[in-house]
């Protein structure tokens, strides 16, 4: 089986890159002529295309097809450059190429076969199989008939509404104040497991009125400041900060203030004399989750690897493989909108900066809950009363 690569040759001035088999290092030879002549006009460009057509002489090389083959199986090339990782050294190796860098190995691979056709190398209808032809007014145009286009934005991955009941009793079943208290700041708010990680006691202004009892403004303090605090209700803060023992990290939201729920503050009562409880020595300590069972760690902040197979725990628990952390903040999105929420309140409390972004992932999903307002319209129209 050959494989090819491209390398560079040559000295000085005349350096270029030329396409070699990687076991024989030998040129790859049709290439040769078609790269030479490209370098005479185009030396920089030439170069580009020899990175680009080494996967295109593997896939053709390893069945064995001619150029005029190859090109009736186009469509079978752009799947094999959809799934083949790269080989070469340096970033991005092991992982498939963008869209971007796949259809420019098409730019290539069609210059290449315009050479070869020109040259009376290939039959003249393998550029059939390459382009399309579109008369104009004027002249006739010719459309690459092979091209990688963005695909539709896949839906998140996120439990259904079954999963995440079973995932609600999975997490109940523990009797575990604190994971309950983590759940609920996962899946009651969208929030990351960065900024849950990196809650300082602090932060959490769970008193009915935190302007009555003139607690800091937290995200002031991290910049010097005794700002009080302006929010009515009970609330936490999300501050973005660098010095957190177990290196979490608020990746957007810093400077906000999210609701607590009734639920949450119960759950955080709970946890907070389970904490007195189990960890007493750690009364000093700021961070809001600490370690609880492990004697040698006990106190200390809890880890977000420590979160991370929490949530997966419930996963399995629930039956839900692979459950993320990330999975439990795009169905709070999802809900959220699906309950009618608008979607700047949903790109609010996400963290987006835009709400295009918000709707960007989501969208499909305002889509069926569209569908479903339209239906029980027409259902109205048909039988003449709500539904
Ligand atoms: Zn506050």
């Amino acid at each position: 089986m050959s494989v090819f690569k491209s390398t560079m040759v040559g000295t000085g001035a005349a350096q270029r890159r030329i396409v070699v088999d990687t076991e024989s290092l030998l040129p790859h030879v049709d290439s040769l002529a078609y790269l030479r002549e490209k370098a005479e006009h185009q030396p920089s460009t030439a170069d580009t295309y020899a990175s680009r057509l080494p996967i295109f002489f593997t896939w053709q090389t390893e069945r064995q097809l001619s150029y005029l083959e190859a090109a009736e199986r186009f469509a079978d090339f752009l799947n094999f450059l959809r799934v083949t990782p790269v080989t070469r050294q340096g970033r991005g190796q092991n992982r498939t190429r963008n869209l971007q860098q796949n259809n420019n190995i098409l730019i290539a691979v069609r210059d290449l076969y315009d050479h070869l056709v020109s040259h009376g190398l290939v039959a003249n209808e393998a550029l059939d199989l390459l382009w399309v032809y579109v008369d104009r007014r004027d002249r006739t145009v010719r459309r690459p008939r092979h091209a990688f286009a963005p695909s539709k934005p896949s839906r998140p991955n996120m439990p259904n509404p079954d999963e995440a009941l079973r995932i609600l009793d999975a997490v109940a079943a523990e009797d575990n104040p604190r994971n309950f208290f983590i759940y609920t700041l996962l899946s009651l708010l969208p929030l990351r497991i960065g900024t849950v990680a990196g809650f300082r006691r602090y932060d959490l202004h769970a008193v009915p009125d935190a302007v009555e009892y003139a607690l800091l403004d937290p995200w002031g303090l991290k910049e010097g400041r005794e700002d009080l605090c302006r929010v009515r209700g009970p609330h936490l803060h999300v501050v973005k900060r660098f010095d957190n023992p177990n290196r979490a990290l608020a990746k957007t939201g810093d400077g906000r203030a999210y609701p607590m729920d009734p639920l949450m503050l119960v759950a955080y009562d709970l946890y907070t004399a389970q904490r007195l409880n189990l960890a007493p020595d750690a009364d000093d300590n700021d961070m809001l989750l600490v370690v609880l069972g492990d004697p040698t760690r006990r106190g200390q902040a809890l880890s977000i690897k420590s979160i991370r197979s929490m949530v997966a725990r419930w996963g399995r628990q629930a039956g839900v493989p692979d459950l993320r952390p990330h999975a439990l903040r795009h169905y709070w999105a999802s809900s959220a909108l699906d309950e009618g929420a608008s979607i700047e309140v949903v790109q609010e409390m996400l963290g987006h900066a835009s709400p295009e972004t918000t709707r960007s992932i989501y969208v499909h999903i305002s889509q069926e809950a569209m569908a479903k307002a339209t239906e029980k319209r027409a259902r109205y129209l048909r039988e003449g009363r709500n539904p």
